[in-house]
């Protein structure tokens, strides 16, 4: 038995990895925000690959929320966990976003990828009784651009979730966990549209070097690589799936 907990597993580039990793046969653990009916919809096409899954609603912002997410996962039967819950709430030079703003986004996207992380570490170390297994950071391409005019909270609270996959995979190496990172590009979800921006993808595709923005089954292919023991030698670093960008 495997089980694999994905944040944000509901939409967007979550959902497509969840649906990659109930492909290779990993029972799911999925945690969402608010999306009920995006919820639902993938719980029922993941059970229809003939794995289990378990939807948890869950703010991750709270120590609440990380708790909830793990407290039906037998911490023997953990082998992967997916770090992808993040957003950015619109596009703006730092000194026009507010600071509460800007507190909410590294919330999400820093400080709940770390604590998720810390959990993941107690399940599965061996030194704790676990039996090792694979946690995957969802960073972005704006970790190293640092998106000046746009997010540049955003950008550096990607750089950091960079860092914890450099820092906590050497870490643990020696636990049987392996912590690798993807950071995408421009990938075409809904996320561009809850900035209130929804043409950004359009109009930004023509500057990618491979002509067009990414999928997210893109996305989901090297997660569910990387967390596959094809990539069994690799550990603490990022790999960046972004059409050369
Ligand atoms: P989406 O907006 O499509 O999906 C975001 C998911 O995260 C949803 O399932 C949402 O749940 C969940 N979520 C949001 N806030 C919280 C919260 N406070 N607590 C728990 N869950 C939450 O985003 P994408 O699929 O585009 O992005 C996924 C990851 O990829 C993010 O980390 C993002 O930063 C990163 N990324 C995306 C890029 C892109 O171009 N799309 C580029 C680079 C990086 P609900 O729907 O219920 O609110």
């Amino acid at each position: 038995m495997s089980t694999a907990i994905v944040t944000g597993g509901t939409r967007g580039i979550g959902a497509a990895v969840a649906q990659r990793l109930a492909s290779a046969g990993h029972d799911l653990v999925l945690g969402y925000r608010s999306d009920e009916d995006a919820a639902q919809a993938v719980a029922e096409r993941v059970r229809a690959l003939g794995v289990t899954c378990t939807l948890v609603r869950a703010d991750l912002t709270t120590d609440a929320g990380v708790a909830d997410l793990f407290a039906d996962v037998a911490g023997d039967q953990l082998r992967v966990v997916v770090n992808n819950a993040g957003a950015t709430y619109r596009f703006a030079p730092l000194a026009g976003t507010p600071a509460e703003e800007v507190r909410r986004t590294i919330d999400l996207n820093l400080t709940s990828a770390v604590l998720v992380a810390q959990q993941a570490v107690r399940s599965m170390s061996r030194s704790r009784g676990g039996q090792g297994g694979v946690i995957v950071n969802i960073s972005s391409g704006a970790a190293t651009l640092g998106s000046p005019g746009e997010y540049v909270h955003y950008a550096a609270a990607k750089a950091g979730v960079d860092t914890l996959t450099r820092g906590l995979g050497l870490e643990v190496a020696g636990e049987g966990i392996r912590v690798v990172g993807v950071a995408p590009g421009l990938i075409d979800t809904d996320l561009h549209a809850t900035t209130g921006d929804p043409g950004r993808v359009a109009r930004m595709a023509p500057q990618i070097p491979l002509g067009r923005a990414g999928a997210a089954s893109e996305i989901a292919d090297a997660v569910a690589w990387l967390a596959s023991d094809e990539a069994a030698y690799v550990t603490a670093t990022t790999l960046r799936v972004a059409g050369g960008r």
